[in-house]
C-alpha cells in the first residue's frame, strides 16, 4: 500500500483504533492505496470527551485571536497546494487542475473565515432612554461535520473555519472513501496553532454517523452527500434535538434559449456536466433545449468528443459508480433516447484498472425517463426539448431537488424570468456552476437541503452560534418607561 493506513485523530495524536478496515482505491488504477478504519460510537465518545474538555478554554479565546490559526492555515494551505492537489487526485481521481482549484477554494473559504471578526460583530441599540439591546453570538459547543467522496478537502473546509472560527470544537467524519485529503487539514491546522482537542477526526461509515447523531453532547451536526442519507442524518441528529443541517443531491437543470451565445454556451454546458467526471453537486445534469437550440447542440457535441478520458476528464468514484451510471444510459438508449456522444466502455491506455467513462450527450429524452430524474453523479448530460420558456420551468420545478439552475440566454427579461421562478437555491445565468462565492452562501432548496441556513458564508454564522439577546439600564431614572 501506498499510504499507512488511516489514523483517527484524537487530541494532538493520530491512533489507529481496534477496529474493521476498509481498502480505498486510486480510482484512476484501482489499485489499493490505504485501508481505513470503521469506527463505532466508543471512538466518537473519545473525541467528544476530549472536545468538551478543549471547548472551554477556545470558545473562551477572543475571536480576534481565533482567526490568527486561519490566516497561517491559509497560507499553509497555498505553500502545499502540489501536495494537496496530488493527494485529492490520488484519492479521488479528478484531474489536477480541478484538484488544484479545490485547494485554491478551501484558501478562499479560509479567507472568509479569516473576516468573521467583521462580519459577526454583535449589535447594540438604545432602545428607550437609558436601555440598552445588544446581541452576541457564541459558539453552540461541540460540532460535528460529515462529509461526501466528490471534494476531500473543499467540502471538510465548507465547516471547518467557520464553525471553528466562531468558537465551537469539531469532529470531523470524513468519507471512507477519501479519508486521506483530512489527515492533511488536521495536520496543517496544527501547524498554523490550532489546539489540540479543537479539531478531531474519526473515521467510518454509517456507525460512525449514527454514533455522532445519537451522541448526547453533540450540539450540531453539518453533512454533505446524498439525499437519501441527508434525510437520515437530519431526522436522526433533531431526534436527538440537535440542530442539523443536512445537504443533499441534486438533478441540475440549465434551460438553453435559442438566442444564447453559441460558443459559450455550448463549453459551459460541457464543461459543467463533465467537470470532476460529473461528480459535482453543481454539475449539469439536464440541459432544456427551448425551441430550437440544434447549432449549441451541436457544438456541444463537437467539445465533448474532443475530450481525453485520463487527461481532460478523471475516472468516477468506484468501478460500482461507473456499473450504476452505464445502467442509466443503457436503459435511457432502450427507452428511445439518442446516444450523440458515448463515453460508455472507455480505456485509457496505461491505466486499464482505472473506472473511465468519457462525457456522454444523450438527446430526445422525456421528462417521464428515469434518468431524467435521479441524479446519476457521472459526466453524462440528457437533453429535453420544451417549447417556451414556461414548459421549460414547469420541467426544471417538477424535479424534487433544487440545488442548482441556470439559463443561457442574451435577454434580460428572461433570465429574469427564470431567476424568480427556478425551484432552486443558486440560479446562474450564463454560468455553467452557479456556485456562489464568499461572503455569498452555497445551499439549495427542496430536496437538496434540509434545515435552516446555509453551509459557507455569511449563511452558516447563524448555524454555528447562538445568539444572546441582553438588555442594560445603566440610569438612575426609575419608571420611564414600561421595562422599568
Ligand atoms: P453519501 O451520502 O453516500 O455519503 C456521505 C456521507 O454519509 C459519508 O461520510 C458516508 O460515510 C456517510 N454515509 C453513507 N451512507 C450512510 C448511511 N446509510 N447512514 C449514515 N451515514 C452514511 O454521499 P457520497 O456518495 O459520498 O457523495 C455524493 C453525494 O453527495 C451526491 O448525491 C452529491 O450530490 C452529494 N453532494 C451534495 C453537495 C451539496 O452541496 N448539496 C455537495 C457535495 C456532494
Amino acid at each position: 500500500m501506498k499510504y499507512a493506513e488511516v489514523q483517527n485523530y484524537l487530541g494532538d495524536a493520530f491512533v489507529s483504533p481496534k477496529r474493521p478496515l476498509l481498502d480505498v482505491y486510486n480510482p484512476s488504477s484501482g489499485d489499493i492505496i490505504s485501508r481505513v478504519p470503521l469506527s463505532g460510537a466508543a471512538e466518537v465518545d473519545a473525541a467528544v470527551q476530549i472536545a468538551k474538555v478543549a471547548l472551554v478554554p477556545w470558545s473562551a479565546t477572543p475571536i480576534k485571536e481565533r482567526v490568527q490559526v486561519f490566516y497561517r492555515y491559509k497560507t499553509l494551505l497555498e505553500q502545499h497546494i502540489d501536495e494537496l492537489t496530488a493527494l485529492i487526485t490520488e484519492e479521488n481521481g479528478k484531474i489536477a487542475s480541478e484538484a488544484r482549484a479545490e485547494v485554491l477554494k478551501s484558501a478562499e473559504l479560509t479567507e472568509f473565515a479569516c473576516s468573521l471578526p467583521q462580519i459577526a460583530a454583535g449589535e447594540i441599540l438604545e432602545v428607550s432612554r437609558g436601555v440598552e439591546c445588544r446581541v452576541e453570538r457564541y459558539p453552540v459547543g461541540v460540532v460535528a461535520a460529515i462529509t461526501p467522496f466528490n471534494f476531500p478537502n473543499m467540502v471538510p473546509n465548507w465547516s471547518i473555519p467557520n464553525a471553528l472560527a466562531l468558537g465551537n470544537t469539531m469532529i470531523l467524519k470524513p468519507s471512507e472513501m477519501v479519508p486521506l485529503s483530512a489527515r492533511r487539514i488536521a495536520e496543517l491546522l496544527k501547524e498554523a496553532g490550532l489546539p489540540p482537542g479543537v479539531l478531531q477526526i474519526v473515521n467510518g461509515g454509517q456507525e460512525a454517523v449514527e454514533a455522532l447523531c445519537d451522541h448526547p453532547d453533540i450540539a450540531a451536526i453539518s453533512f454533505v452527500g446524498s439525499t437519501k442519507v441527508a434525510q437520515i442524518v437530519y431526522r436522526r441528529a433533531t431526534q436527538s434535538l440537535k440542530r442539523c443541517l443536512a445537504l443533499g443531491g441534486a438533478k441540475n437543470h440549465l434551460i438553453v434559449m435559442p438566442d444564447a451565445n453559441t460558443e459559450m454556451t455550448s463549453s459551459n454546458v460541457v464543461a459543467s456536466m463533465s467537470g470532476c467526471a460529473g461528480q459535482r453537486c453543481m454539475a449539469a445534469s439536464v440541459m432544456v433545449g427551448v425551441g430550437n437550440t440544434d447549432h449549441i447542440i451541436k457544438r456541444m457535441v463537437e467539445h465533448a468528443k474532443a475530450m481525453v478520458p485520463g487527461t481532460d476528464i478523471g475516472p468516477v468514484i468506484s468501478a460500482a459508480a461507473r456499473e450504476r451510471i452505464t445502467r442509466y444510459i443503457d436503459e435511457a438508449e432502450k427507452a428511445g433516447a439518442k446516444v450523440l456522444v458515448d463515453g460508455r466502455n472507455m480505456k485509457v491506455p496505461g491505466k486499464e484498472g482505472g473506472y473511465y467513462l468519457g462525457p456522454t450527450i444523450i438527446d430526445r429524452v422525456t421528462p417521464d425517463m428515469k434518468i431524467a430524474q435521479e441524479e446519476v453523479f457521472g459526466p453524462v448530460i440528457v437533453i429535453v426539448r420544451a417549447k417556451d420558456v414556461d414548459e421549460a420551468l414547469r420541467i426544471e420545478n417538477a424535479s424534487p431537488y433544487g440545488n442548482a439552475a441556470s439559463v443561457f440566454t442574451e435577454s434580460g427579461g428572461v433570465a429574469r424570468y427564470v431567476m424568480e421562478h427556478a425551484s432552486a437555491g443558486m440560479v446562474g445565468v450564463n454560468v455553467g456552476v452557479p456556485v456562489p462565492r464568499e461572503p455569498f452562501s452555497f445551499g439549495g432548496w427542496n430536496d437538496s437541503k434540509f434545515g435552516v441556513g446555509d453551509i459557507t458564508g455569511r449563511g452558516s454564522i447563524e448555524f454555528w452560534t447562538q445568539a444572546k439577546k441582553m438588555t442594560t439600564k445603566w440610569n438612575s431614572e426609575a419608571g420611564t418607561n414600561w421595562m422599568s
